[in-house]
């Protein structure tokens, strides 16, 4: 009893000791200047080398979700690198997975809901700052040319400061300007051995609203943006490796809609009760993937987030074994010449 008390006193004591010495600023200073090193070398290896299709989670959530960055994927093979979406929060996954943002190639919209573009310019500005040698262009349905003006002129100011600050040799102020680019459904981009298609999505009175296929080494992945299951869904996912798909849980979305017209507060009841049309439900994305040939489905997107594991057991309800719930910093590994889909955690 006697040596139990003394070993928990020399931790107490030891702890005390380190708690103190961790307010002396020499201490403090040594605690920096590691930290830093640490930062600038994990910053300087950047992202690990791969020949595969990669998918990176860097935005899982939708308005209906807390602790997880809005709508945000990226596409990244070792010549190209595509965002599609740019939700709150997820700039910071982009970086926390050092993704390659000097080399960013394009910011494909899927529809203007705030959830979807609220971080535009922080893209524009984290890649202008990365070194990209040309400006960015946003590709998006028609009304990208409005959003694209519209954040042009808002953060005008915002780069002439950058520019003033750091000098035109590095920051070119023609690079912090967007540029955008109107797409309709079909093929909009064959870059190298990459094709990247856009098909209709159901999202009304989102109109237009579309999703993404990109196809590169006979590897494949849809990205859905926002929206129900529809012909497009179909035809478009047919053959697709992964499919990343805007998910809701109907039993969790409906019974928080009742229980917040129980409390009272009927206008967010309603909110969100109007939801459940224009959202895929997991039961319609079951049913997609038995009519399709696909080959793994990633709930993204995810009405609502859940917060518990009893709700995430609610929410994967009835799955099949190559279904999962995407979550920030998740990521996925194609590789070419195999049908093999790699699921990295984070
Ligand atoms: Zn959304
Ligand atoms: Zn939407």
């Amino acid at each position: 009893m006697k040596k139990v008390f003394l070993v928990a006193l020399t931790i107490v004591v030891i702890l005390g000791i380190g708690q103190g010495l961790l307010k002396l600023p020499a201490v403090q200073d040594v605690v920096v200047e590691r930290g830093t090193a640490a930062v600038a070398e994990r910053a300087s290896v950047g992202l690990s080398e791969s020949s595969s299709l990669r998918v990176f989670v860097c935005g899982s959530a939708s308005p209906l979700g807390m602790g997880q960055a809005q709508a945000c994927i990226a596409v990244v093979t070792p010549e190209h690198f595509y965002l599609i979406d740019s939700g709150a929060g997820s700039t910071d996954n982009i970086n926390r997975m050092a993704l390659p943002t000097n080399r960013l190639q394009g910011l494909l919209i899927t529809h203007f809901h705030s959830d979807h573009i609220s971080e535009i310019y922080e893209v524009n500005l984290g890649s202008w700052v990365s070194g990209r040698p040309t400006p960015l262009t946003v590709f998006g349905p028609t009304g990208v040319d409005e959003i694209v003006s519209g954040v042009n002129a808002t953060y005008r100011l915002d780069r002439i400061y950058r520019t003033g600050h750091h000098g035109e040799e590095l920051l070119a102020p023609e690079l912090g300007v967007l540029a955008h680019e109107t797409i309709s459904p079909g093929i909009i981009l064959e870059d190298g051995e990459l094709t990247i298609t856009a098909y209709v999505s159901e999202h009304l009175p989102v109109e237009p609203a579309v999703g993404y296929r990109f196809d590169y080494k006979g590897r494949s992945v849809v990205i859905s943006g926002d929206g129900n299951v529809n012909g497009d869904t179909r035809q478009i996912v047919d053959g697709a490796d992964l499919l990343l798909h805007d998910a809701l849980s109907l039993p969790i979305v409906s019974t928080l809609s009742k229980s917040l017209g129980t409390a009272g507060q009927s206008r967010q009841s309603k909110i969100v009760s109007d939801v459940i049309d224009y959202h895929a439900s997991t039961d319609s994305l079951i049913e997609l993937a038995e009519q399709s040939n696909v080959g793994m489905v990633a709930f993204y997107h995810l009405v609502p987030v859940p917060l518990n594991v009893v709700l995430e057991d609610v929410f994967k309800r009835g799955l099949p074994d190559n279904f999962l719930l995407a979550e920030d910093l998740m990521s996925f590994e194609l590789p070419i010449g195999s049908d093999e889909i790699v699921v990295n955690r984070p």
